[in-house]
């Protein structure tokens, strides 16, 4: 009967979510002792401009390289880090490396483009400011060095003094970038209030370009209005020539994406700065 099936049904998903809850503790644990064991790294995806073909930037990734079960996506253990406070740890474990290899870049002489590192909301703290003035003083690091991607979570849900730590990251001269712009719920408008100086069109707009005509309508809302409030634009997740060639021709500035590059291993980033890889154009 009905019923039955309706039992057989919640024990399944209990079942399920018992497993997750399981998994979750898991990898709770095992995260804890990857930040002592040396296990986390920096993977480093280029940003590349659609004007001169030049890497202009780069974001860091974080990566898990678990003993066991190989390259952990952060797509797995970031929100089991943020649900349980670790992203705290973690978040400063990434200031610290990414700090750590601008400035091993800076000594090897390569021309050096900013380095943007993803924080979460949690970190978003009245002393992240003083924090990252920590941080770059130890490892020498300028603050045109470096990049902080936000997302629009912390606008929306946003406190009061979000605004004014933001005022504080960017007069010590730090740049902020919304991250996955499009996914949330802020209006470009309401955007005005914030002291962000570039937008990142999130990579669900950039995958049906040029075919999809809402797409290509909301990236070229997104560029039109930008480009008014005197934002830089980045494309992410920018796979195809025909992809890159609607976001040039749209105006926007900067495109990220397997098209150009993944995110590497800091070795092979290195490399494409001192062998100058350019972006290869292509005419629709
Ligand atoms: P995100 O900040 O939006 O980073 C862009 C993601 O898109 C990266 O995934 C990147 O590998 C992927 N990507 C770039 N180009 C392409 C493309 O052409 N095609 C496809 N299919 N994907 C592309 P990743 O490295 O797996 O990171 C996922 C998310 O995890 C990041 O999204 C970010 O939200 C979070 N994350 C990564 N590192 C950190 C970190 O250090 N701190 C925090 N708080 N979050 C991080
Ligand atoms: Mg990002
Ligand atoms: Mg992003
Ligand atoms: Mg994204």
């Amino acid at each position: 009967s009905k019923a039955v099936q309706g039992e057989a049904e919640f024990l399944f998903y209990s079942e399920e979510m018992n497993q997750r809850a399981k998994e979750h503790l898991r990898i709770e644990s095992e995260l804890r002792s990857a930040l002592h064991n040396n296990e986390l790294l920096l993977y480093y995806q280029p940003k590349v401009s659609l004007r001169s073909g030049r890497i202009v930037g780069a974001e860091a990734l974080l990566r898990w390289k678990h003993p066991v079960r190989g390259m952990v996506s952060p797509g797995v253990f970031i929100p089991v880090a943020e649900e349980t406070g670790l992203i705290l740890e973690l978040g400063n474990w990434v200031l610290e490396e990414a700090c750590r290899q601008v400035r091993a870049w800076q000594d090897e002489n390569l021309i050096m483009t900013p380095i943007a590192v993803n924080l979460s909301a949690r970190q978003f703290d009245a002393r992240l400011p003083e924090r990252m003035a920590d941080v770059m003083q130890r490892h020498g690091v300028l603050p045109e060095q470096l990049m902080l991607e936000i997302t629009e979570s912390l606008l929306v849900g946003g406190a009061d003094n979000v605004i004014s730590i933001m005022n504080e990251l960017v007069a010590m001269g730090l740049a902020l970038a919304l991250d996955d712009f499009g996914t949330g719920y802020s209006s470009l408008a309401y955007l005005k209030k914030f002291p962000i100086s570039t937008l990142k069109i999130d990579r669900s707009f950039v995958i049906g370009l040029p075919y999809e005509e809402n797409d290509c309508a909301i990236a070229r809302a997104i560029v039109t209005m930008a480009q008014q409030l005197r934002q830089e634009i980045v494309a992410e997740g920018v796979e195809t020539a025909e992809q890159m060639s609607f976001l040039r021709e749209l105006g926007c500035d900067q495109l990220q994406g397997y098209f150009f590059s993944p995110p590497v291993p800091p070795d092979d980033f290195a490399h494409m700065l001192r062998e100058g890889k350019r972006l290869a154009f292509t005419s629709r």
